[in-house]
């Protein structure tokens, strides 16, 4: 029998690519992993670890203000963008390590190169060519940059987190995830934020009734939200960046930040030596074992452009790890995949949205509240939390949760296990509730609105 170098090379150590390599070699096999960038990917250097401390450091604004009405007394606030950037840096390179020490435990060989597809078992990694029986491809997602005449003034999330400057005024152009989240860090920590999209409400895909909600909150924390606008062109003016609209309005800012989508990162890897095919969107299409055209080699997470969450390549890169090398045959199962957008407040969401339930469900029972955290009852802020539970009539089942309102996804995240596991809403009624908090909100709702 011909003997490879490895019996698995994976290629990106991000969040997949690092859980599937440590797992693979916790069952024996002899596993290397290629990163030419750096250990923990997009979610640990530029993504959602370093994005949750801007959003705990931007809420620090709204905190001290509310603070005055518990009786405090701090002074004037004022914020250093260099602390909070360079803090930040530290925890990631921290991370870094953190990562690096889990490869090596794992007996993971790490190697710091681009890797290459030279043949179909076959890679060119830092100047040799290593043989593997299996080849995992987890190389992830890179922001896309949309062309308009000066794009090349605009940065993308990766940069936002390295600023020299803090803005005083900021465009964001997208109206996903990225947008919304860093229209909230950067209004909070003190820039003018203005967020462009180019349809009628952002947020496409969520639940019609929270995206219009978490517009009205945004807007009342003072994010400029410009709906139907569409980019024409950036230009430097001195130390402005004017930016003009296709319907003829302009607006001078310090920072354009484009966030609108994330491409799979497919491209200059040898996918073709390896006769690996590719979507023309960049994915590279996957069996439900993550299993390419070709029968050794693997893809997951970003880039075979499923659910762009790191969770999800984690489970991936579990099952590929598993059914490898564990003699199993797992799969992801994608429905009911609980998310949250750390916009401010936050959005936290599991199962279909009322639009999409209703199509299904012709008995669906929409349950729906709307109120005042109990934090700013002394506070005078204004700023309201939504929850709505959908719930199929014809066997009772919660299908849904969704929410806006502060720790949104902390809620969610528990609301997740009890619709994977089937409750219906006489187990949610049944459910003592926990006094006071928010959550208990979602135990509580008796009468369905509509
Ligand atoms: P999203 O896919 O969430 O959103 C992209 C946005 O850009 C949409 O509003 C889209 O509009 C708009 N858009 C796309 N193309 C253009 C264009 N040519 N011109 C103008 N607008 C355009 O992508 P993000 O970049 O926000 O995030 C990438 C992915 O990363 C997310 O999908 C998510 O899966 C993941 N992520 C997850 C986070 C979390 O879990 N909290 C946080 C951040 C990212 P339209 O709707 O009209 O198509």
């Amino acid at each position: 029998m011909r003997d490879f170098d490895y019996d698995l090379f994976v290629i990106g150590a991000g969040s997949g690519g690092v859980r599937a390599a440590r797992m693979a070699a916790g069952f024996g096999a002899r596993v290397a992993i290629a990163e030419e960038r750096y250990l923990g990917g997009t979610c640990v250097n530029v993504g959602c670890v370093p994005k949750k401390l801007f959003v705990y450091g931007s809420h620090f604004a709204e905190d001290f203000d509310d603070a005055r009405s518990y009786g405090w007394h701090a002074g004037d606030a004022g914020f250093d963008w260099p602390t909070l950037r360079d803090n930040k840096t530290r925890e990631i390179e921290r991370l870094n390590g953190v990562y690096h020490a889990l490869l090596d435990d794992a007996g993971v060989e790490i190697v710091a190169h681009r890797a290459l597809l030279t043949g179909p078992r076959e890679v060119s990694v830092g100047g040799r060519t290593v043989t593997a029986r299996n080849i995992l491809i987890a190389t992830g997602s890179w922001p896309i940059v949309p062309p308009f005449p000066g794009n090349e003034l605009a940065i993308t999330s990766n940069e936002a987190f390295y600023l020299d400057e803090f803005p005083d005024r900021v465009l964001i152009i997208g109206g996903g995830y990225i947008a919304v989240e860093f229209a909230g860090i950067f209004a909070g920590l003190g820039a003018e934020a203005t967020l462009a999209y180019r349809g009628e409400l952002f947020l496409r895909g969520f639940d019609a009734g929270i995206r219009r909600f978490v517009a009205e909150e945004i807007g009342a924390k003072g994010v400029g939200l410009k709906f139907e606008t569409h980019i024409e062109s950036v230009s430097r003016r001195g130390r402005n960046l004017q930016c003009r609209f296709q319907d003829g309005s302009q607006l001078d800012v310090d920072l354009v930040m484009v966030a609108t989508g994330r491409a799979p990162a497919s491209a200059d890897l040898g996918l073709a030596s390896a006769g690996v095919l590719v979507g023309t969107d960049g994915a590279i299409p996957v069996d439900r074992y993550y299993r390419t055209n070709v029968a050794h080699i693997f893809a997951i997470g970003d880039v075979i452009d499923r659910l762009q969450l790191t969770p999800v390549a984690i489970a991936e890169g579990m099952c590929v790890a598993h059914n490898l090398f564990n003699g199993e045959c797992r799969s992801v199962d994608y429905a009911n995949v609980p998310t949250a957008i750390f916009c401010q407040p936050n959005i936290g969401t599991v199962g279909p949205t009322e639009e999409a339930a209703r199509a299904q469900h012709p008995t669906l029972a929409v349950y729906e509240s709307t109120f005042k955290p109990m934090k700013h009852t002394i506070t005078g802020r204004a700023e309201r939390t939504m929850m709505k539970l959908l719930v199929n009539g014809d066997d009772d089942r919660v299908i849904a949760a969704h929410m806006c309102g502060p720790e949104a996804g902390e809620i969610i995240q528990g609301l997740g296990v009890a619709i994977k596991a089937g409750a219906t809403k006489a187990d949610f009624d049944a459910t003592i509730g926990i006094h006071p908090t928010a959550a208990e909100e979602f135990v509580a709702m008796r009468e369905p609105r509509r």
